[in-house]
């Protein structure tokens, strides 16, 4: 129970724990309320090819607009979600705007680009949300090349058997999988043999050791390689200086998301940028 969970550990909770706790609560009691409210909205942030320096996909992002209290960060009710068994409510939100937003900008004859969204692992414990996914994708090639999944290696490692689960349905239809958040926590060199994914995103921390940490560097280049001699593209998270661009360009990562190019936009900038490319 989050109660237990939360509140056992400190001895003295300070102020700061007491307001986490409490955003908590609230988030278990007003989500359903937040999604009827239109407090939730995707986001979008563009993926640049490091070559062109063109936009060339995006990641969804969810964002809580709270009439009172402001913009709450995914990093507050995301947990949350997936400790209530809500996620699989918010992540087919997600997967139904991209979806609207892809046919819809496909239908007009405008620009679009691939996105990918967020499966957290507790989206598999919903068997609903995910025949949805298979649905969807069956007879829409255009959604199977233009709408792919992010799953963190948590979440592949929770699935027990690969064969039966839904996810290799989706993925024979051709539907990318990124690897999410590569080099985080307890990484593994053989998450990167023992799953097909198609795309490795390198998480924010290697990324902030460029110009700092020389054997991180050179690590960084010798997953870049691997991934290339395995067929697998490469997407550098959270760059923000120009020192980490130029870097990531000199060890050919192939795509960047970062703040230096931009920061997650709102679905209406987001579309002025597709239709200038
Ligand atoms: P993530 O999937 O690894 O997403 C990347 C996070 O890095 C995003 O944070 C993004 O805003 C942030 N970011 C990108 N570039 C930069 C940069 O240059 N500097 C910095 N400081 N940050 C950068 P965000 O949007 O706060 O999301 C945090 C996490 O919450 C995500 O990490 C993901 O795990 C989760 N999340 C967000 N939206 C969803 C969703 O719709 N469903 C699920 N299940 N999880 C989501
Ligand atoms: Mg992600
Ligand atoms: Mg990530
Ligand atoms: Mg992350």
């Amino acid at each position: 129970h989050i109660e237990n969970e939360y509140l056992q550990p400190y001895a003295i909770y300070d102020l700061k724990m007491k307001e986490i706790y409490m955003a908590q609560s609230q988030i278990r009691r007003n989500i359903g309320q937040a999604l009827e409210n239109n407090e939730l909205q995707v986001y979008y942030q563009p993926i640049f090819s490091a070559a062109t320096d063109k936009i060339v996909g995006a990641e969804a992002l969810i964002r809580w607009i709270h009439p009172e209290k402001g913009m709450i960060s995914p990093d507050v009710f995301i947990p949350t979600l997936e400790k209530n068994g809500h996620i699989s409510v918010l992540d087919k939100f997600v997967s139904d705007m991209i979806s609207l937003f892809l046919h819809r900008r496909h239908d007009a004859g405008k620009k679009v680009v691939p996105i990918s969204m967020n499966i957290s692992r507790m989206d598999f414990y919903d068997p609903d949300m995910l025949s949805a996914l298979v649905d969807e994708f069956s007879n829409d090639e255009f959604l199977c090349s233009h709408k792919m999944l992010e799953l963190t290696e948590s979440a592949y490692i929770s699935i027990n058997n690969l064969d039966l689960h839904p996810l290799r349905k989706i993925q024979n239809q051709n539907v990318r999988i990124l690897l999410d958040d590569f080099g985080s926590g307890f990484s593994s060199f053989s998450t990167i043999t023992d799953y097909d994914f198609n795309i490795l995103k390198l998480d924010m921390e290697f990324v902030r050791s460029i110009g700092k940490n020389p054997k991180i560097e050179a690590v960084l280049h010798t997953i870049i390689s691997m991934a290339h001699e395995l067929g697998i593209k490469v997407i550098a998270e959270g760059a923000e200086t120009n020192e980490q661009v130029n870097f990531l360009k000199s060890v050919n990562c192939d795509f960047i998301q970062g703040y230096y190019y931009s920061k997650p936009v709102p679905q209406d900038v987001f579309e002025k940028m597709l239709d200038e490319l």
